[in-house]
């Protein structure tokens, strides 16, 4: 079973600017924060993906930098 230790979603936005949701574990539930706005929200599944939700809908940053250069 693989393991998933990542314990952030970065996503850059159209300024280049980079915006992170942390993702911590209390117990079975998920606690997402994000640091450019403060928000915070319970995830017991996928919270990586209720975090690039967050990016995308609140900060427009969907370019995640570890699949390179952004298209235009
Ligand atoms: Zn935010």
């Amino acid at each position: 079973m693989p393991q998933i230790d990542q314990s952030k979603v970065s996503r850059w936005d159209q300024h280049g600017r980079e915006h992170v949701v942390r993702v911590r574990r209390t117990g079975v539930q998920r606690t997402i924060s994000c640091d450019t706005c403060g928000w915070r929200q319970g995830a017991q599944f996928l919270p990586w993906l209720k975090a690039a939700e967050h990016l995308a809908e609140v900060h427009q940053a969907t370019v995640d930098p570890s699949e390179g250069t952004p298209q235009r």
